[in-house]
């Protein structure tokens, strides 16, 4: 089996899973009561919760564990929209139209709700301009929240979301010197008035994240992306950030997401999460040579001997794009039909998103970015960990390349047969 869909799941990391079979054999507190196994709970907990804290240059009180990136999501659109004025019956979102499903169908869901949201568009590379989300600010001075990812799980753009927080507070800073808010309402927004989310799912342990340089409110992570155990994530919610509880119940996360913590996987994504921020450098250097590689290979059997066109999705390798991501059309081929061979083969890829894989429509970010319906149809998407090889590469671009050719022959066939 050749595995090349990291960007839907990965491995586990052998240090995650060491020391999250240790605790599921011997940590079985509940992390609340006051008795020596609950406080040994307790302590692992905390722990986990500083280690999380440091990877992303924030304080352990600002970590919220989840369930992962989809409730993470979720939390911070619906806490953020809810938690705003009093006397607020809706209010305006903007988020973008190259998001993952979890951020857009929450925010069809407060369209349900009585909110109104903007779908700002992205240029042919999946990047979201801060022209585009100044003209929307301006033009909606209601806007409670903004939502941007800070890396794209289709393509791998990397969205400049320190330079599009900078337009939401210079917009802050206008309407304040306009209508001055009263200091109670400024408080229910911890001293914000629209609060700034990103989803850093892909981005999380890929490329550096400090949440003071971002000057972000909320950001949601997920532990299964980095090689942690599914199920786990956190929320970062900016000290002061006030957002509506999630799940009501116990005092857990202080009060604001109830339920018995799941101690021995919050152990194990602290576990991955820390050795994928201390190798990030080293995994990376790995997963460029294999990307470049990779395309190179595409590029040279496909393209160059074989005349078969090719257009490549998102930037072009280097800072602006997740390393291990490659994304590349075949126009006039159909995903599916590739994507089935591939299978065959024992290679695992994926057609857009893990989640559309299945659906009928086109990738909404294809289709966002291009608006090109065949260039989306014919699209497959690698993404490539520390473990691939450069012999796996090449069986795979052996594969696709025997699929095109007996493809595009059975296509000449009842031409032929015409003759
Ligand atoms: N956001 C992005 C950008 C993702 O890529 C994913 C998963 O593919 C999610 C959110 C959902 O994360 P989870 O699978 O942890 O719910």
């Amino acid at each position: 089996m050749i595995y090349l869909d990291h960007a839907a799941t990965c491995p586990m990391r052998k240090c995650a899973l060491d020391q999250m079979t240790e605790a599921l054999k011997n940590v079985y507190g509940n992390a609340s009561p006051s008795y020596p196994p609950a406080q040994e709970a307790k302590a692992k907990l905390d722990q986990a919760r500083s280690v999380l804290a440091e990877t992303i240059g924030a304080d352990w009180r600002e970590i919220f564990f989840t369930s992962g990136g989809t409730e993470g999501d979720n939390w911070a659109l619906t806490g953020a929209a809810e938690a705003g004025l009093p006397e607020r019956t809706g209010g305006h979102i903007i988020t973008t139209r190259a998001e993952h499903h979890a951020v857009l169908h929450t925010c069809a869901y407060l369209e349900s709700r009585g909110y109104t949201v903007s779908y700002l568009p992205v240029d042919e590379e999946g990047f979201v301009s801060p022209d585009s989300l100044e003209k929307e600010l301006a033009a909606h001075p209601d806007t409670v929240l903004v939502s941007v990812m800070l890396a794209n799980n289709e393509v791998g753009t990397i969205e400049p979301v320190e330079e599009l927080v900078r337009v939401v507070r210079k917009r802050e800073q206008e309407l304040a010197g306009k209508e001055a808010v009263p200091e109670a309402k400024r408080k229910e927004t911890g001293g914000r008035r629209i609060l700034f989310h990103t989803d850093a799912v892909q981005a999380y342990g890929k490329i550096p994240i400090d949440v003071k340089t971002l000057d972000v409110d909320l950001l949601s992570v997920s532990a299964h992306k980095i090689g942690g155990p599914k199920g786990v994530g956190f929320l970062y919610l900016r000290k002061g950030t006030r957002i509506g509880a999630l799940i009501h119940g116990g005092a857990q996360e202080s009060g604001r997401r109830a339920g018995t913590e799941n101690v021995p996987a919050i152990i194990g994504f602290a576990a991955a999460a820390e050795e994928a921020t201390g190798k990030r450098q080293s995994e990376e250097e790995k997963t460029i040579h294999l990307q470049q590689f990779f395309r190179e290979a595409l590029r040279v059997e496909l393209q160059e001997k074989e005349g078969i066109r090719i257009l490549w999705n998102g930037p072009q390798p280097g800072e602006r794009r997740l390393s291990g991501n490659v994304s590349v059309s075949f126009p006039g081929f159909d995903q599916r039909t590739l994507l089935i061979n591939l299978d065959l083969a024992g290679i695992c890829a994926s057609g857009g998103s893990a989640c559309t894989s299945g659906a009928l429509e086109p990738s909404h970010v294809l289709m966002a970015m291009t608006q090109d319906r065949k260039r989306a149809e014919g699209t497959l998407r690698f993404t490539l960990g520390t473990e691939n090889t450069e012999e796996e590469i090449l069986e795979t671009v052996r594969v696709l390349k025997e699929t095109i050719d007996r493809i595009s022959h059975d296509r000449e066939l009842p031409e032929k047969c015409h003759k």
